[in-house]
């Protein structure tokens, strides 16, 4: 699934309410430096068209969005950075934030700003800043152990699940980490983050984090990678159950 818009919806969201998206990656296909076997968007093309959304485009076509809303008198909850890839990967990342900062005080004053990233990018002093401004920096991270991370993310680049630990005690209390559960067979190889060292190896993560709050969720659409099963509520509350038990507050998306 595709989004063909720079600017989309707004869609009623698990998480987030009435939700206006916006896509910086291509219209076209997607482009992200993960290539997750979960993934709405489907898998990563190699010939795929690596050209961000301009700009002045975003802003344009926000602005109309947000002024039509308002004329309608239908805000939106939130304005949604996701789309078809990784947000954080545009070069003009941290100016766009601050366009959607002055149109969002303009048009819907009470609506959030939110990021849904995989934090692959927060090694940039740039791309924290933009981040630390807005409402919402969801960021994902799906397993504390790097072997599990692999297999689900399938990052395309050298990756460790340390380091972005690491950048994310930056990000602290401002952050809601998010966690896609799931099991499957993929590749030949199983896949389960719910066992009991999986959720003890994500709950060390997470102390070490301190995220502000935490997203749990599993599969609700169809997956690119076959033979993946979804995780039942009960169980996901289970694990949400011991999160709180730590302090923590946890969303579980139904
Ligand atoms: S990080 Fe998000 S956009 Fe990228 S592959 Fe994973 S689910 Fe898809």
């Amino acid at each position: 699934m595709l989004f063909n818009e720079t600017v989309f919806g707004p869609i009623h969201s698990r998480r987030l309410g009435i939700s206006l998206g916006i896509n910086l990656l291509p219209t076209e296909s997607k482009l992200c430096n993960f290539n997750c076997i979960y993934c709405e968007c489907g898998w990563n093309i190699k010939s795929g068209k690596k050209k961000f959304n301009r700009r002045d485009d975003i802003k344009k076509n926000l602005e109309l969005k947000l002024k039509l809303m308002k004329d309608e008198n239908k805000y939106p909850d939130s304005i949604t950075f996701s789309g078809n890839g990784e947000p954080t990967m545009h070069p003009e990342f941290s100016t766009i934030i601050d366009d959607t900062i002055t149109l969002r005080n303009q048009y819907a004053p009470a609506a959030k700003i939110s990021v849904l990233s995989n934090a692959t990018m927060i090694a940039n002093a740039n791309v924290v800043a933009a981040l630390l401004k807005i409402d919402n920096a969801i960021l994902k991270l799906d397993s504390g152990i790097n072997e599990t991370a692999t297999l689900i993310n399938k990052p395309q680049f050298s990756y460790s699940i340390e380091k972005i630990i690491e950048h994310m005690q930056k990000l602290k209390k401002q952050m809601i980490l998010q966690t896609m559960f799931l099991r499957g067979i993929y590749d030949g190889k199983k896949i389960d983050n719910t066992t009991e060292t999986e959720i003890n190896a994500w709950l060390d993560a997470i102390k070490k984090i301190e995220p502000r709050e935490i997203m749990i969720y599993t599969i609700d659409r169809k997956t690119p990678a076959d033979n993946l099963q979804k995780i039942s509520f009960a169980e996901l509350d289970k694990i949400a159950e011991r999160v709180r038990k730590s302090g923590y507050k946890v969303h579980v998306a139904k």
